[in-house]
């Protein structure tokens, strides 16, 4: 698997925490100045006096506006000074959550959230801010309680459906973090029938359609966002993410430029700028249409192609154990086989493998590592294998392949985990690609030589790949049918 734009899909993983920031959405709970909550509360609260009432107002209104003129840091010290001089205020508790919120101290800010509910309950704006700041953290299934009690105290509120919607939201995060990305999906199309507009459901939909390979369906949840928010960065982002992609270059830096004209101060700018520099050569480089029949046109340079000598077939073939590699799994070896087999079946016979004993003794050589250093980046791809190739130019229409020589990296470059299987199969199959001769990258994302990571493309090749393959060795004699 080639992950060209490493960057590029972290930024995406950014993207989606900063998505499930409330703080500018009106899902955030402050209370109006003067609300009807506080002024009720004034008698029925059990204020001492009216002059406690009073400084708790005034202590509000101080802290708020240190708040909106972003002087977070002030707002934490100066409510810190009122708590202690009226510590059963379940306002000032609640300012104190807010300040930590929008500073982004989810720990304290439960806390606080917490301790204001306990000072007064119920407490609508606190149990919902606490949920809000238990999703910012990550944690949602802490924030599903909180949900649910607000649901339960204020089943009436005009904003009930939002937060069913985002009780279910906070469901399919978590699904999603479990992997069950199809449970996920379903349980966001029934919050989407709650809230239709919620640009909370629609970005999580986004997520989780990118996941199962939905890119189209992606692309249309970042759509309805946009008309929603046209300013929405994350979004922006995503869809420049879902169309690189998709291998519509041209697209995706459009939407990245339009991410940088919207946030001409963030803190990625750097690599957004580098990223369409990268993109923009890319796109330069693709000599073929997508939906051809073949990609010959990606893998040839000046009209010729790389390949295996007739006189060096069947390939001399030595696979290393992998023992004491970190992460390695000897299923891993079966990948390794069943990708080579692939290869072997879209050459119809025209190539062919044979095991050998030794590394001295083959031309196709793999082996097995647990660091990314040892899988050098080529240019702007970094794979999750390198693929190094000796060759010779007799000036043919061809150059002749010598030897190749696959390392494979067994631990995912993105989480640290061990491959599973699955990649593992599709690193194999786009690492033999290499070997095979396709020297270069297809443009269309279901190809397993599609340049950059995806969750589009299956462990198995592509008709286009096997096309492809085909084509640089359809003029050999079939071996098979010359040993039967
Ligand atoms: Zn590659």
């Amino acid at each position: 698997m080639s992950y060209s734009f490493e960057k590029f899909i972290r930024i995406g993983t950014c993207a989606l925490v900063a998505a499930g920031l409330f703080l500018p959405s009106p899902a955030f709970a402050f209370p109006a100045k003067n609300s009807p909550l506080i002024q009720q509360s004034a008698c029925a609260q059990g204020y001492r006096s009216k002059e406690e009432y009073e400084a708790e107002q005034r202590a509000v209104k101080k802290s708020e506006s240190l708040m909106h003129s972003g002087r977070l840091q002030e707002a934490i010290e100066y409510l810190r000074d009122e708590i202690a001089q009226n510590p059963r205020s379940a306002v000032l508790q609640f300012e104190m959550g807010n300040a930590y919120l929008r500073s982004r101290d989810f720990t304290s800010a439960i806390e606080r959230y917490q301790q204001a509910v306990r000072l007064r309950n119920p407490f609508p704006e606190a149990c919902l801010n606490a949920a809000y700041a238990c999703m910012d953290a990550g944690m949602e299934l802490q924030a599903i309680p909180w949900f649910h009690k607000y649901l339960r105290e204020n089943p009436h509120s005009e904003r009930a459906k939002e937060v069913e919607a985002e009780l279910l939201v906070a469901h399919a995060k978590s699904q999603m973090k479990e992997k069950r990305n199809f449970d996920a999906k379903q349980t966001l199309e029934r919050a989407l029938q709650i809230s239709p507009k919620s640009d909370l459901v629609l970005f999580s939909l986004a997520r989780v359609r990118t996941e199962l390979g939905d890119t189209q369906g992606a692309i249309r949840a970042y759509e309805e966002i946009l008309q929603i928010n046209p300013k929405h960065s994350a979004a922006l982002l995503n869809m420049a993410e879902c169309y690189q992609t998709s291998g519509q270059l041209q697209q995706a830096i459009s939407w990245l430029k339009k991410y940088a004209a919207n946030n001409p101060n963030a803190a990625d700018l750097g690599q957004i700028q580098n990223l369409i520099v990268a993109l923009s050569e890319k796109s330069s480089e693709q000599k073929s249409d997508p939906q051809a029949l073949d990609y010959v046109g990606c893998i040839t340079e000046a009209g010729r192609f790389y390949r295996w000598p007739a006189n060096r077939l069947p390939i001399k073939v030595w696979v290393a154990q992998g023992e004491g590699v970190p992460g390695f799994k000897p299923e891993f070896r079966n990948s390794f086989f069943d990708a080579l087999n692939s290869w072997m079946k879209a050459g119809q016979g025209r190539l062919q493998y044979v095991l050998v004993e030794s590394k001295e003794q083959a031309d196709l050589t793999a082996e097995w590592t647990g660091s990314p250093y040892d899988v050098k980046p080529t240019g702007h791809n970094v794979e999750q294998g390198v693929c190094m190739l000796k060759t010779l130019d007799r000036g043919h229409n061809f150059i002749e392949i010598g030897r190749a020589d696959i390392r494979i990296l067994t631990i995912d470059r993105n989480n640290q985990q061990p491959l599973s299987d699955e990649e593992m199969k599709k690193t194999c199959l786009h690492e033999l690609g290499h070997a095979m001769g396709l020297q270069g990258h297809s443009t269309n994302n279901h190809d397993i030589m599609f340049f950059s990571m995806s969750n589009t493309n299956w462990p198995v090749l592509s008709k286009r790949d096997r096309a492809t393959l085909f084509m640089i060795y359809q003029h050999y004699r079939p071996l098979v049918s010359v040993q039967q």
